[in-house]
């Protein structure tokens, strides 16, 4: 285990993830974005590298065949998957947190390997208002639109997967709570152990 924080921020389709991870990310600059590979089409104004990697199907499954996934899932019939790549590029530098937009698959995923993992489900106020954004977002066809909304029970289900639990209402609330959570995990017994016996230590040499 090391220093970098990896954080596992999971909601159903249009809660406000990307929202609240660009928010976060503005007020903490030592962390850094997963950038996940997708076969999903972009949307209008995402970039290829920054939002994800986008990638055709054969693409996909030769890295899954290469081993290059740390995990990697089928989410609304796309595939979606974290490379190893992107943690060793946190490490290479030097952040000090990786944040990781996935669903409740790859949050388990995730999870099994590395248990020192920090995951986050974000709740929407309530149905009516998840509905109403992802639909606001303009970006999707209504069939795509009504599947990801008829899939949120089963998101919100996986509830339990998680450390902490947050509902976006206010925005500014909610990147406020999430920035309290990553002080407040920074500053776990495992992780200020080192620094705690390295003043003990120098007392003894004293
Ligand atoms: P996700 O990444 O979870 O699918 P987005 O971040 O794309 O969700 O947010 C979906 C839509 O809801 C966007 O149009 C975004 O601007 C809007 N949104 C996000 N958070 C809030 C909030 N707290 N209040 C109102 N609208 C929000
Ligand atoms: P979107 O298409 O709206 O960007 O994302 C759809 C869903 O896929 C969201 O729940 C998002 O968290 C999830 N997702 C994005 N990247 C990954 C990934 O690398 N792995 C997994 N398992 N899910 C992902």
């Amino acid at each position: 285990m090391d220093d970098l924080l990896l954080l596992i921020l999971s909601s159903p389709s249009g809660a406000g993830k990307t929202t609240l991870t660009r928010r976060l990310l503005a007020r903490l600059p030592e962390f850094t974005f997963s950038v996940s590979h997708t076969t999903r089409k972009p949307r209008a104004k995402e970039v290829n590298g920054e939002d994800y990697h986008f990638v055709d199907r054969t693409r996909f499954e030769e890295l899954v065949a290469n081993g290059a996934f740390a995990e990697w899932a089928e989410v609304h019939g796309n595939l979606y998957g974290t490379t190893l790549t992107e943690i060793d590029r946190a490490r290479k530098q030097g952040c000090t947190g990786i944040i990781f937009d996935v669903d409740y698959q790859g949050a388990r995923q995730i999870k099994a390997t590395r248990k020192e993992a920090v995951g986050i489900f974000i709740l929407p106020p309530s149905l009516q208002e998840l509905e109403r954004r992802l639909r606001g977002r303009a970006s999707d066809d209504e069939d795509t639109i009504r599947r990801r909304f008829d899939k949120s029970l089963v998101e919100i289900e996986h509830y339990p997967f998680f450390d902490y639990v947050l509902v976006n209402d206010d925005v500014e609330h909610a990147v406020a709570t999430l920035e309290g959570i990553v002080l407040a995990e920074r500053t776990r017994r495992w992780r200020m152990a080192a620094r705690a016996e390295l003043l003990l230590r120098e007392g003894v040499v004293r």
